[in-house]
């Protein structure tokens, strides 16, 4: 086992079970399953039924459950009855009962000991081993090891070795799909129908979004069976997973296999190739501090996990396919946080991310017209029709800067790779719709144009007035789709001089020239608040501790909202802006969202604020690392994945941003004990490699 490859738990504690189910999630784009244990956890029901009904994002209590099972296929979605259109929890493929002696495998009530369990980043595998004394006196060596294919997409293994270390041991092992399960405590399940024949168990689980779903399973040594003392067994169980979408993406195609006869060594070894080939990609490493080298491996193993790259009809939720905290909607913490680092190591996986919202288009469509406007509206939370799925009113219709974040990250894109045919493949109609939605959504006032009842990204003021950030976005997507319209396209002649006009008149709440630039135009009138007296437990979120009614009429942020534009648009700021902005809004920002730490570190790294930029960096690791924390219960916080991806890469690194460079710059700030960093780098089609030492940089 290899501390910086390898998330480990070296011992069975039940309130941590949930926590790693998140953190140790399986899959390889395709599907996704949860790490929980494959005979269950007495107890912990899986098929409960609640009401999870819409809440503040931030302050929601998630039911508590001792474990989560979570089986995903990133478009497999359907109705709930409250939360809109959401990700269904399938049945669980990796059941595995296992029985010695009459006595049921158990991790809370059976006598285990020498317990640890690992996920090995490299490769995907979970390896749990123990050694289990029976009550009948019996002692047992068990190690459980799993993986979902990287280079099969539809087959999962599991193999389960059973030594019998003293005493001989009756055994009786069953495999299953388990359907007991539920979507945020809903059935989305129609119809299931499960059947046995010649050892196969197939479900066929038909789902309330119209979808069909079939898993088979084998387990090729089922039933009673005695080992010997000193000797050992081997059950291995391989699965298969296919839907009614899958035709649709040839790379997709249902291979026909015969799981009784499929052959796991050599499945595993394509299965490693795979990974290895995605790790030569991506890895980035670092000498010199072993806790951030496991963390960034962590965040590039999820995001790696969470995408399908050859699938541009999904994006990756908000908790990266391991769990159903945010439903299985996409944010535009795709394009914003995540998106550079595909952009930089698999430009194929970023084309497929972007052109997402080309196929959502006539979604983003509907969303305009619902509102009452033409052209396309983002919605804030999509699902796979593009339409908008947020249930609460504030951030659905008042947070819109997504729909010209998105044209940012197409222009990244393109900027970053060079593939210009994607905007007359796709980005100009997208350019061209949310251009003609701007156009209705300004407010002309005194001749000038305003973006009135605005959420910024700083969710704690719901409806501000020409927000800064939203304003800046709106005005370069603008200025884009001017430009590739002059450039590629004569059709919407007549709308360019409105669009133009609306460009240059759309009023920004700064002046170039301003040193400390309000948030929005009414920012300064909210009242200011005191923190220290407020949030007297700064290990919890600043929400927990104020009322919503309170915190919307205060300047207390949410997350980096002016701060995120700075980073964006570096080039607009001096570095005299950048200080007075920081030592403004750090102390009034909240970090309450994950998405927020990563740039405060990156914009400390870029003034040389070594120290500071650390301490976010550990606030950063901390969101889903901490075993305090237990922040992955509900799934992984990706887009801080991507954040962290960024704080090492444009933040210690220096790299400038592909979107305002055509060549390699770094401007490097590392850490004191970092040795050294060193990283692949896709530029224009290169591939390149980066090492960075406190003595300079080579590119390769
Ligand atoms: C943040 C948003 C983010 C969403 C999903 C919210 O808490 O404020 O910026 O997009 O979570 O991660």
């Amino acid at each position: 086992m290899n501390t910086n490859w390898c998330l480990y738990e070296n011992s069975y504690n039940g309130d941590m079970v949930k926590y790693y189910e998140g953190l140790m999630t399986q899959g390889n784009g395709y599907l996704h399953v949860r790490g929980s244990y494959e005979e269950g956890i007495s107890g912990a029901l899986q098929d409960e039924e609640y009401d999870r009904k819409p809440a503040n994002v931030t302050l929601e209590k998630h039911k508590k459950q001792k474990s989560k099972w979570g089986t995903y296929i990133p478009g497999i979605v359907g109705p709930h009855p409250y939360l809109k259109t959401e990700t269904i929890n399938l049945p669980y493929l990796f059941d595995l009962r296992v029985n010695v002696d009459g006595e049921v495998l158990d991790m809370e009530n059976c006598q285990i000991e020498k317990y640890e369990r690992y996920l090995d980043l490299r490769d995907g595998v979970i390896t749990r081993s123990f050694i289990w004394k029976t009550k009948k006196g019996n002692e047992l060596a068990l190690t459980f090891k799993r993986f979902i294919s990287m280079a099969d997409k539809h087959i999962a293994v599991q193999m389960l070795t059973i030594k019998a270390e003293s005493g001989n041991a009756n055994l009786n092992v069953t495999g299953d799909i388990n359907t007991g399960v539920r979507t945020n405590g809903f059935n989305h399940f129609i119809k299931v129908i499960k059947e046995k024949q010649e050892g196969i168990t197939r479900v066929i689980t038909e789902t309330n979004g119209g979808n069909i779903v079939t898993m088979c399973s084998y387990l090729d040594q089922e039933g009673e069976q005695v080992i010997q003392e000193g000797e050992q067994l081997t059950i291995t169980k391989v699965i298969h997973v296919s839907t009614d979408r899958d035709g649709e993406i040839p790379e997709l195609k249902v291979a026909d296999v015969d799981i009784r006869t499929f052959n796991v060594d050599k499945a595993l070894k394509r299965h490693r190739l795979k990974w290895a080939e995605k790790w030569e990609a991506a890895d980035v490493k670092i000498i010199g501090d072993n806790r951030a080298q496991l963390a960034i491996r962590m965040s590039i193993y999820h995001l790696m996990r969470a995408d399908n790259e050859d699938d541009p009809r999904v994006a990756i939720c908000a908790k990266g396919h391991a769990g159903e905290g945010y439903c299985g909607r996409y944010f535009w913490d795709t394009e914003m946080n995540m998106l550079p680092f595909f952009i930089h190591s698999n430009p194929k996986a970023a084309r497929n991310l972007v052109k997402f919202r080309y196929l959502t288009l006539p979604g983003a469509k509907e969303n305009a017209k619902a509102y009452g406007y033409e052209g396309a509206r983002y919605a804030w939370e999509s699902s796979v029709t593009g339409t908008e799925e947020c249930a609460c009113w504030q951030y659905a219709d008042h947070e819109i800067h997504v729909t010209a974040d998105i044209i940012y990250a197409m222009e990244h894109y393109v900027k970053a790779t060079g593939d210009v045919a994607f905007i007359e493949e796709c980005g100009l109609e997208i350019m061209k719709e949310t251009a003609k939605y701007w156009a209705g959504r300004v407010d002309e006032i005194n001749g000038q144009y305003e973006l009135l009842g605005v959420m910024g990204p700083d969710e704690y003021l719901p409806m501000t007035m020409n927000n800064a950030f939203t304003n800046r976005m709106v005005k370069f997507s603008l200025e884009k789709t001017l430009k590739y319209c002059r450039e590629f396209d004569q059709a919407e002649k007549d709308k360019l001089a409105e669009w133009e006009a609306i460009k240059e008149c759309l009023r920004l709440p700064y002046k170039e020239t301003d040193e400390l630039i309000m948030q929005s135009d009414d920012f300064s009138s909210y009242a200011d608040l005191d923190f220290d007296a407020i949030w007297t437990d700064r290990s919890r979120c600043f929400g927990e501790f104020i009322s919503q009614e309170k915190n919307y009429r205060s300047k207390a942020l949410k997350q980096a909202d002016v701060l995120e534009m700075m980073m964006l648009f570096p080039k607009e700021f001096t570095k005299q802006q950048l200080e007075a902005n920081y030592d403004y809004y750090e102390p009034i920002t909240t970090h309450d969202s994950s998405l927020s730490a990563a740039v405060h570190g990156i914009l400390a790294a870029h003034m040389g604020r070594i120290t500071e930029a650390e301490s976010f960096l550990n606030k950063v690791i901390d969101i889903d690392m901490s075993p305090e924390k237990r922040g992955a219960e509900e799934g992984i916080h990706i887009a801080n994945c991507g954040g962290l991806w960024q704080l090492i890469v444009y933040g210690f690194a220096g790299l400038n941003s592909a979107m305002w460079e055509e060549d390699v710059v770094l401007e490097p700030h590392l850490p004191k004990e970092w040795e050294q960093l060193e990283f692949p780098l896709m530029w224009h089609g290169e591939k390149k490699r980066v090492v960075v030492t406190h003595e300079g940089y080579k590119i390769y």
